[in-house]
């Protein structure tokens, strides 16, 4: 049997179309395997929203053209093989095929040109694509085949936020059908799923038809056996009151949004083109607060976009403090060829970003703490999730999105266990289990 070998990088939409890559080529009989010495076909699912991401990957293509034997192939595929499309055919020798998010149905038959050594890309969107009819390999790509999965149920994206290549690398928006997310949620849970991630770049913008992201999240939610509902990325201004009462009356719904903010200042959200204001964003926070109390907060935030002034930056500082964040992502702005923000001026030196980006995580992490010291002592409900990277124990999350380690046999991967935290680094907790396994409810 041909054996395929694949590396993921960037979001987890990614991985959830690796599981589609794998899905398709098992359907095509290969096998995955974790060795790219014994690969026939070695595949990259890339990212592009940052150049680090890109240099990364040209730097592992090196590594892994070294593992290229005679007969095998050698593709990119995902948002960096979209935004380059056949360059990187050109740019990289050895590689073979060059595919975007909405060609991955022809891989079969790009591979079996490679084989007779035509070099080929597939850039091409396909506003209808889904890959509705290939069942995923979930398991093989690490996408928590197990209790947990990624369901993507809206892909591309209509906004333009000017830092922003998605919207290039992935096409227009597109939701999927509701009755098909069902289907696919309900197949997940007959084999032992009980916690499902919808997945989309302004997931809470999805409509199919006369449906939209509450019914989705009613509908999904009241599937027998889910006890766990997450979704991400949300945009701020597309939680409706309908949305609002969904999360609030569906009870899988978990107590963690993850709510990018992009910047506090009003000036760089209107060069971002965001579409919201600094007060807005407070609304949707706030509004999130009341419908689900005790909801955690994440969020994504970028310095030194172009333009941001020392006054902009402290804007972005003071609404960490204001909103009180549970965490934060925060990125030193990366230019990105084919986005709109190229043309923007007053770039910010290199320098002053990496110092804001300092001052910045140091106020995320304090604001991360206090919270975090306040939830010593409290119970919590938490799925194992699998063994933690040291120290023997186990890793599980709450509900709220934080991460707890606890002492456990193997056995408990994959079940609910009621802990109380006793302890934190400031982002992660120990954690001691205070019941025996929680019955999964439907
Ligand atoms: S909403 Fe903005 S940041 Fe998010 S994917 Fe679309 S363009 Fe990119």
């Amino acid at each position: 049997m041909p054996r395929i070998y694949i590396e993921t990088y960037g979001c987890q939409m990614n991985v959830s179309d690796s599981a589609l890559v794998l899905g398709l080529l098992r359907a095509q009989g290969y096998v995955r395997t974790d060795d790219p010495a014994e690969a026939d076909v070695l595949l990259v699912n890339t990212c592009a929203v940052r150049d680090h991401a890109e240099q990364r990957v040209l730097g592992r293509m090196g590594v892994l053209k070294g593992f290229k034997r005679a007969g095998g192939v050698l593709g990119v595929v995902g948002c960096m093989a979209q935004r380059l499309g056949p360059a990187l055919l050109e740019q990289v020798p050895q590689v073979d095929l060059v595919i975007g998010p909405d060609g991955y149905r022809g891989l079969p038959e790009l591979i079996a040109r490679a084989r007779q050594g035509e070099r080929a890309a597939d850039v091409r969107f396909q506003p209808w694509e889904h890959y509705e009819d290939v069942p995923a390999a979930r398991e093989a790509a690490g996408g928590g085949g197990g209790a947990s999965a990624f369901v993507t149920v809206q892909r591309g994206c209509d906004y333009r936020c000017t830092f922003c290549i998605v919207p290039m690398t992935r096409g227009p928006e597109r939701s999927r059908k509701l009755a098909d997310v069902v289907r696919e949620v309900e197949g997940l849970v007959a084999r032992g799923t009980t916690e499902v991630t919808l997945l989309g770049q302004t997931v809470n913008s999805y409509h199919d038809g006369e449906h939209d992201f509450a019914d989705l999240l009613r509908a999904v939610g009241g599937v027998a056996g889910m006890r766990r509902l997450r979704f991400t990325s949300p945009y701020p201004t597309d939680f409706s009151e309908r949305v609002l009462a969904a999360m609030a009356q569906t009870p899988p719904v978990c107590e963690h949004v993850h709510l990018p903010v992009q910047s506090g200042s009003n000036r760089v959200l209107r060069r971002m083109l965001r579409r919201y204001t600094r007060e807005r964003y407070l609304e949707v926070a706030a509004a999130l607060r009341h419908a689900v109390p005790g909801i955690a907060l994440t969020t994504d935030i970028i310095v030194g976009f172009p333009g941001e002034t020392e006054q902009d930056f402290e804007e972005t500082v003071s609404l960490v403090r204001e909103v009180r964040f549970d965490d934060a992502y925060t990125f030193k702005y990366s230019l990105r060829d084919g986005t709109p923000a190229v043309k923007l001026k007053d770039r910010v030196p290199e320098a002053v970003a990496g110092e804001r980006l300092e001052r910045l995580i140091a106020v995320v992490r304090r604001v991360a703490r206090a919270k975090n010291v306040a939830l010593v002592g409290t119970t919590h409900e938490v799925l194992v999730e699998g063994k933690a990277k040291r120290g023997g124990l186990l890793q599980a999350r709450t509900r709220g999105n934080k991460v707890a380690l606890l002492d456990g046999p193997d056995e408990w991967i994959g079940t609910y266990r009621r802990v109380r935290l006793t302890g934190t680094t400031g982002s992660t907790f120990t954690s001691w289990p205070v019941a025996q396994e929680l019955a999964v409810v439907g």
